[in-house]
């Protein structure tokens, strides 16, 4: 049993420290937003990830996991403390921001009155672990303390936090001081992970290259898949031609409307900027991040394309957290894509199984206006009176909805399915004009007029279907 602080009780701090109580360990998270810890205190989680609500129970009741925003108390006696703050875009250049960091290192410093090993966990420029050592050191209330500093990034995602980080694929630690590196190996080890243990700055550089990594592969298929739809290929069966090959696998290889979310955005910015700042010019990553961004765009000008001019229309969102199982909004493709089409005098119905709340702090933040965006509590209900319909994030519950009940309930039955999660043949068979991301070209569109899907003459529906190419 070690004695461990987690410093920030977001995505990473509040899964690492209650996985690390469940291990048997006895952990203190410390926040410095008092309502954050007054709630966790209450048993009320602040986010949203599938398990972690009944392991924070069981390790509260257990004694093993408590809270508070004072780091005098949370550093009592610690051995290992883990800074897991965020660490968001700060520069316009696209550099990450320290700020969180800094101020979490000098707390640290000021509160710390015995030798501990500290541990970053947040995702850091290379060099941050001697910019942390070096403000620590500078700042001791009590010079005379000796410390340990190891780079720990977090490769945990989202949506299956917990299960990610009780399974790792491999544990990274990277440090100049090899003694404090084997200590935290210890802690992991009742993980059975492979653990890499390198120098501090190739630890933290294995974290943005596997980040940028697998955005570049998101934006490989992307690109692919519009180069699908010019020339009529399916990219849903490319991938997986693809991905039967062992040296290229199937994961990462859907194509759709890009990446989001809390790191794949900031990272590959924060890497193009190390990269730039370092005089290099990284070229791939610039792409990677064009194509990303253009993705998006390409669902406004699916529906242009389908319903002409979208002033006056009413289109269904389906999905707005960045991805399924999380209410994370941040960076989400939903909150370009309602900016876009709002900005074109269209209305919008919306519906997300758990992000309304941080959805509609996201859009107030962004600045778009909420009178043009109804809330609504199930898909069927987004559906009422919509000119289409588009499927924005992945999550399970729209994979098996009734379309046609969905189709019925819409003025005009277009549906642009940006994650690819149903079938060109069933959803015209169904009625629906179909537009999927990279499935094949079919006859050029045409504007499809307003009115009654349901008593279309039998002529305007071979019409629709002649144009339900994806
Ligand atoms: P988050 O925004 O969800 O949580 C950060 C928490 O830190 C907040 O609760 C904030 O109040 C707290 N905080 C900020 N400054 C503090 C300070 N000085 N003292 C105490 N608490 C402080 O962030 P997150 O998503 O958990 O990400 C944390 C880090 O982990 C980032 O660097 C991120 O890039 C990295 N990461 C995130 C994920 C992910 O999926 N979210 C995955 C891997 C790595």
């Amino acid at each position: 049993m070690s004695i461990i602080t987690v410093i920030g009780t977001g995505y990473v701090g509040l899964v690492t420290g209650t996985c690390l109580a469940d291990m048997g360990n006895q952990v203190t998270c410390v926040d410095i937003i008092p309502e954050k810890i007054e709630r966790l205190k209450q048993g009320i989680l602040p986010i949203y990830e599938p398990g972690l609500e009944e392991l924070v129970e069981r390790n509260v009741h257990a004694g093993r996991l408590q809270f508070t925003t004072s780091y005098k108390e949370g550093l009592d006696n610690c051995e290992f403390i883990f800074i897991a703050v965020n660490t968001p875009t700060g520069t316009s250049q696209g550099g990450a921001d320290m700020r969180y960091v800094e101020s979490a290192a000098r707390s640290i410093a000021e509160e710390l009155d015995h030798y501990a090993v500290i541990i970053n966990k947040s995702t850091v420029p290379v060099g941050s672990g001697d910019v942390v050592s070096r403000i620590i050191r500078s700042n001791l209330a009590r010079p005379d303390v000796h410390f340990g500093v190891v780079s720990n990034p977090e490769f945990l995602r989202e949506g299956s936090a917990v299960q990610d980080f009780q399974n790792p694929d491999r544990v990274v630690l990277g440090s100049a001081d090899a003694e404090a590196a084997q200590k935290v190996a210890t802690l992991y080890l009742p993980l059975r992970a492979p653990i890499v243990i390198t120098d501090l700055y190739t630890a933290e550089m294995i974290k943005y290259a596997s980040n940028a990594f697998l955005a570049t592969k998101i934006s490989f298929i992307n690109e692919i898949a519009q180069i699908c739809e010019r020339l009529g290929a399916d990219v849903k069966e490319v991938a997986v031609g693809m991905g039967h090959d062992k040296r290229i696998g199937r994961a990462f290889l859907d194509a759709g409307l890009g990446y989001g979310g809390s790191c794949f955005p900031k990272d590959v910015r924060a890497l193009a900027h190390m990269a730039a700042e370092a005089g290099l010019h990284p070229q791939m990553l610039n792409a990677v991040m064009e194509i990303n961004h253009d993705q998006r765009r390409l669902v406004v000008n699916k529906l242009s394309s389908i319903l002409g001019s979208l002033r006056g229309c009413t289109i269904g969102i389906l999905g707005l957290a960045f991805k399924p199982n999380t209410d994370d909004m941040r960076e989400a493709p939903s909150i370009d894509i309602i900016r876009w089409i709002t900005s074109q005098g269209a209305m919008v119905r919306v519906y997300d199984p758990v992000a309304t709340q941080t959805a509609q702090e996201a859009l107030t933040r962004e600045g778009i206006r909420l009178d043009v965006v109804t809330f609504c509590d199930n898909a069927y209900a987004v559906a009422e009176e919509a000119d289409a319909l588009v499927i924005v994030t992945e999550w399970n519950e729209f994979k098996s909805l009734d379309m046609l009940q969905i189709r019925n309930a819409m003025r005009r039955p277009v549906l642009i399915d940006g994650r690819n999660i149903y079938e060109a043949a069933e959803m015209t068979r169904v009625g629906f004009v179909y537009r999927g991301m990279g499935r094949g070209s079919g006859p050029a569109p045409s504007v499809l007029p307003p009115g009654d899907s349901t008593s279309m003459p039998q002529t305007q529906m071979s019409l629709l279907e002649g144009i339900n190419g994806n």
